[in-house]
């Protein structure tokens, strides 16, 4: 840039230095201190340089936007533009419940409170106290996995990706993996298991087809390099029409007669039977085990509710295997995701008591009839901020688990479905609008419509959302 310029408009900018000495930034310097301003003022000078170049700089204009005090005002704007750059709190009125994008699990009060304990002092993470010496990471959480699972033994790491990248690499590194081709899963995010086996230095084995997988094709894939047969929980997406597929008992039996071990990847996962909220009934994991896998993994922060984790729950020797890879201290959890956990999985021991304690639970059986009545409430409010230009009413609409849980089941929501006035277009302008305000709004557009599903807007909040649509209007 500066190679551009010819020496009288070089000259026309002062040097840095000289700037920094101006009394005007003096505040600044000692409240944000010296790097930090030199960076700003750096920008500043090179953005008005450009300008210079480009002629669309009066000599004037310059010498006002160099003076100190001009100077401070700008370096003040970046500063606050800046600080509200961190994550942000948004508003997810998509309908997807657990939404990857949005940072799925809302963490319950006594997780918050658990990572607050831990989060700025020592803690016993890998001490036993009781013996004066360094004790086992994730010793208490396996403790609770297997009074929560039935499983002999339980470990954890970073979330459900690196436990299926952990156990194929210790149990079937170098040999081969046999898997239905109807359950080659790809995740949003690009976790594809074809692509996690290979990293593993796994072989895959597909048998069968994409609709139909018979016990045969399982026997007649098994062979000297096999190390184990897996199943894959197909998370997000259900094969439906002319189609087999071998259950978890069954293919438990084969791996049996060849003293395999049985892997099943049940993505979601949940501890707990959901139809005893009425809701669609999901495989837990002691079932699963119950069946006869060796191992299964599963995420933290899906239907479980927690933070983000892979869980690995199953037979002793198996889990020992895998805690001895040198990869696991690779895929450990910090201490912030174990507290996290830790709390969640307690919750987990009053199962009665979990709907109302569990954020990602009490989402998913709000009775309708708040959910409505809550729209209802947002009715008025909204078509006020819009004006003219848009017509407002209340919908009945279908919400979503997400985050490849329960791909097939709907649950009964309600929102505000926002339609252009006759012939007047802007509904991406409006959607741009919403994400704009202070606390983003996140819908979705479908149909012509712009639908803000409300089963995710907790009652707490609804006098936040209501003020700051005021910022909508002009
Ligand atoms: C979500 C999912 C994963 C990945 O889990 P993360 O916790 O997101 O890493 C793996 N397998 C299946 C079947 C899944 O649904």
């Amino acid at each position: 840039m500066a190679a551009a310029d010819t020496p009288a408009q070089a000259a026309a900018l002062p040097s840095l230095d000289r700037l920094l000495r101006e009394p005007a930034l003096r505040p600044l310097i000692d409240t944000h201190g010296h790097t930090r301003i030199t960076t700003l003022l750096r920008a500043q000078l090179a953005g008005l340089r450009q300008q210079v170049t480009a002629s669309a700089l009066s000599p004037e204009a310059l010498a006002a936007s160099l003076q100190g005090e001009a100077l401070a005002r700008q370096l003040n704007r970046s500063i606050a533009e800046d600080a509200g750059r961190g994550l942000r709190a948004v508003f997810n009125l998509t309908g997807t419940l657990v939404h990857t994008n949005l940072g799925r699990a809302l963490l319950p009060d006594a997780a918050v409170e658990a990572v607050n304990r831990v989060m700025a002092t020592p803690v016993d993470l890998e001490y036993d106290l009781q013996r004066g010496r360094r004790g086992r990471r994730d010793g208490r959480i396996a403790g609770l996995l297997r009074e929560l699972t039935g499983a002999e033994a339980a470990t954890v790491v970073n979330n459900n990706a690196a436990a299926v990248l952990l156990l194929l690499n210790t149990l079937a590194r170098r040999r081969e993996v046999v898997l239905s081709r109807g359950e080659l899963v790809e995740i949003g995010g690009s976790f594809r298991i074809p692509d996690v086996m290979r990293s593993a230095g796994t072989r895959l084995v597909e048998v069968g087809t994409t609709n139909r997988t018979h016990p045969q094709d399982y026997r007649e894939a098994i062979g000297p390099r096999t190390a184990l047969l897996m199943q894959v929980h197909t998370s997000n997406y259900a094969i439906t029409g002319f189609t087999a597929r071998v259950e978890t008992p069954e293919l438990a039996r084969i791996a049996g007669e060849h003293a395999l071990p049985l892997v099943v990847d049940l993505g979601s996962g949940t501890l707990v039977d959901l139809r005893d909220w009425g809701l669609p009934h999901e495989p837990t994991v002691r079932e699963v085990l119950a069946e006869g896998a060796d191992l299964v993994c599963f995420s933290g922060d899906k239907l479980l509710g927690g933070p983000q984790a892979g869980i690995i729950a199953g037979r002793a020797d198996l889990i020992a295997g895998i805690d001895r890879n040198p990869l696991k201290r690779a895929l450990r959890m910090d201490k912030l995701g174990l507290a996290a956990l830790e709390a969640v999985l307690e919750l987990y021991r009053e199962p009665e008591l979990l709907a109302s304690r569990l954020p990602t639970l009490r989402l998913l059986t709000r009775p309708l009839q708040d959910v409505q009545q809550q729209a209802q409430r947002l009715v008025g409010p909204l078509r006020h901020a819009l004006g003219e230009g848009f017509v407002v009413d209340v919908q009945a609409t279908r919400a979503q688990v997400g985050s490849g849980a329960q791909p097939q089941a709907d649950l009964p929501s309600a929102g505000l479905r926002i339609r252009p006035a006759t012939g007047r277009g802007g509904l991406d302008r409006l959607a741009a609008q919403l994400r704009e305000l202070p606390r983003p709004v996140l819908g979705s557009i479908t149909d012509g419509a712009l639908w803000l599903d409300t089963r995710a807007l907790p009652v707490e909040d609804e006098a936040e959302f209501i003020m700051q649509l005021d910022g909508l209007a002009g």
